[in-house]
């Protein structure tokens, strides 16, 4: 007897579903670009308990005659391409002709539709994938779809469902994207009855990613202007420097108004935002590619999502371009748009082996030149053991390089000696000890000092946290939410207390004490990306611990204050007192040394 059986349609239709259809979000993924297909500029998206129980689109398109309205169900139905030259040049958001068809093979299906020039339109309904019912349909013209009881017919699929909270922040999600690719069409999201997005047509795209995203984002994001480069044009709009989110949830890409995920988009990004963010962070991005349909392939994913360029090196290129431009003129702002400039952080060089590196992104040319020389000094063997990078037995204080300057005379006996020269560029100290010239980096200090403080804090029952007079409202999306109340107590220990209040939102009635940051709302979105991404695999200690490092410790101090000369000496009181002083929270060295040996190499007094 033979194996192979053809699958009854119904069946293959169940099959394409699990591909195409993953979740909620994925039908108001695959109905709302019908909807953009059909040309509409209303649409309307209405959900009920995250789309498990009901999910209805409305759009005002071109609708369908009535063979189309029952054909459209039939797998591989597609008005959108017709042959190979077809789809070799897709223009389209669909052209499988599988969404619909997989969607009504797993839901209760209704599907009722009008062209401008018909006096009646067509109603049809589908139960599971068998057509119930045909009939007129009186209604406006375009297309209503609802979809009811999603997965009813397949419960292993219904099992994957998450809960109704997160199943509606991935339809947000979709939702979301969607509107800030089309500005000029009028968008509804209605929730559980309840109107979550009212968003008027516009030609301006940053005001839609206003009425989306809200004054405070809006606010922070500089113009890409339009680059034209190798068949290849590049707009948008990007996070300046100093915002950013240690996921990639927030860094959005269109091709040709589709959503779309790439790698030479993001290698592009990851180029063109060099030395303004951290490692592990990733930028805020809204950026709008436009090519040549036959440029790029489009059909790798079922969900296209993924696309394949011809030329990756050419988008990675003009992304990286365009994006280095806008910050670059972001960064000649007046004085009035400076503090958001101050949160700069030079980018982490990976932890060396015997961390001698300065980092590499000192800015001024004296730096350079002790950088060349910390080149050449790097190629050769290390003088100090791994572990032990500086001489802690020290013979006779050191003689002062300069008269009169203070010396850092430790408490404890088996501390180093350091004499301070002075401050270099409001963030190096410059010290000598016996060997030579010690730099020590004021603010990865004072991170690795915050860091082991607020850990043992932790440990002990909570990092210290102050009351705040005005309490402040913290506005989020449901899946931020739905995460911040998950953490409460994990937040509560690191000092910040957040209490519901209200759909997404929240009020935060302390901070920790250590930190000093001008927009607490910008770091606590921080901290809340942060959980998101490190919840999945961290332990709840872990989970704290990481936080602090990534985020509380970053704003305990601010890049630039400048120092005294006592804070100076209490800081090294401080960091000597740390488990691991020689280096910052995220592996980035806190001490240089420079040994007077080295030195006579460099100025030729002593043979190499
Ligand atoms: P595809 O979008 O890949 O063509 P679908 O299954 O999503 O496949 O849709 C099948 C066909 O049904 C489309 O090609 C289009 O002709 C028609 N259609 C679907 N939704 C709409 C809509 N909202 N308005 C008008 N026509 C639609
Ligand atoms: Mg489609």
């Amino acid at each position: 007897m033979s194996k192979i059986r053809i699958l009854s349609d119904a069946l293959a239709s169940q099959v394409a579903a699990g591909e195409v259809v993953e979740r909620p979000a994925a039908v108001i993924r695959e109905l709302m670009e019908n909807s953009l297909d059909a040309g509409a500029t209303n649409i309307s998206v209405e959900v009920q308990r995250g789309g498990t129980a009901m999910i209805r689109i409305t759009d005002d398109g071109v609708g369908m005659d009535r063979e189309d309205a029952l054909l459209c169900i039939e797998r591989h139905a597609t008005s959108k391409i017709r042959t190979k030259e077809d789809l070799a040049a897709i223009a389209t958001f669909g052209f499988r002709g599988e969404a619909l068809p997989s969607i009504a093979s797993v839901s209760r299906f209704r599907l009722a539709t009008r062209q401008q020039e018909s006096l009646s339109g067509t109603e049809v309904e589908i139960m599971g994938g068998k057509l119930s019912g045909v009939k007129d349909h009186g209604g406006a013209v375009g297309t209503v779809i609802e979809v009811r009881s999603l997965f009813f017919n397949v419960p292993a699929r219904r099992k994957f469902l998450r809960t109704e909270a997160t199943e509606y922040a991935h339809i947000e999600q979709q939702f979301r994207t969607h509107a800030i690719a089309n500005s000029h069409v009028t968008f509804t999201l209605v929730r559980d009855g309840g109107v979550a997005f009212h968003l008027p047509g516009t030609q301006e795209t940053l005001e839609r990613i206003r009425g989306l995203a809200g004054d405070e984002l809006a606010n922070r994001l500089i113009k890409v202007e339009r680059m034209e480069s190798q068949g290849i044009s590049v707009w948008g709009f990007i996070g300046g420097p100093g915002l950013s989110r240690s996921s990639r949830q927030q860094q959005i890409t269109f091709l040709n108004g589709r959503p779309i995920e790439s790698q030479p988009i993001n290698y592009g990004l990851r180029e063109g935002f060099h030395t303004t963010l951290m490692k592990g962070q990733y930028p805020v991005t809204f950026l709008f590619l436009e090519m040549n349909a036959e440029a790029f392939d489009i059909n790798v994913h079922p969900a296209k999502k993924e696309v394949r360029f011809h030329d990756g090196f050419a988008v990675r290129d003009t992304v990286a371009k365009a994006v280095r431009h806008a910050l670059e003129n972001a960064n000649k702002l007046p004085e009035g748009r400076s503090a958001s400039l101050r949160m700069i952080t030079p980018a982490i060089v990976p932890p060396q082996q015997q961390s001698f590196a300065l980092p590499s992104t000192v800015h001024s040319s004296s730096i350079a030149i002790l950088r060349q020389l910390e080149l050449e000094a790097s190629s050769r063997p290390a003088p100090h053991p791994p572990g032990k990078p500086f001489d802690t037995k020290i013979d006779s204080p050191p003689q002062p390089l300069i008269e009169n300057t203070p010396v850092y005379a430790p408490e404890k006996p088996t501390m180093p000696v350091f004499r301070i020269i002075g401050v270099l560029h409001r963030l190096y100290v410059l010290m000598e000890n016996t060997d030579g010239l010690v730099l020590m980096d004021q603010h990865a200090a004072h991170e690795r000092v915050n860091f082991e403080k607020m850990r043992k804090a932790m440990e002990q029952g909570g990092v210290p946290s102050q009351r705040l007079l005005m309490p402040l409202m913290l506005q989020t999306s449901p899946r931020d939410g739905d995460i911040l109340k998950r953490h409460l107590d994990s937040l509560a220990r690191l000092g910040i207390e957040a209490e519901p209040f209200g759909t997404n939102t929240f009020k935060i009635e302390a901070l920790p004490t250590f930190l000093k940051t001008d927009d607490p709302l910008a770091w606590l979105d921080q901290v809340i990306e942060e959980l998101q991404s490190l919840s999945s695999k961290s332990s709840s200690l872990r989970l704290g611990e990481d936080m602090i490092a990534t985020t509380v410790c970053r704003h305990s101090v601010k890049a630039n204050d400048k120092l005294s000369i006592p804070e100076i000496q209490a800081l090294l009181e401080d960091l000597f007192a740390c488990e691991m002083p020689y280096c910052c929270p995220h592996g980035r060295p806190t001490l240089i040394q420079m040994s007077i040996h080295e030195l006579e190499r460099k100025f030729g007094r002593q043979a190499p």
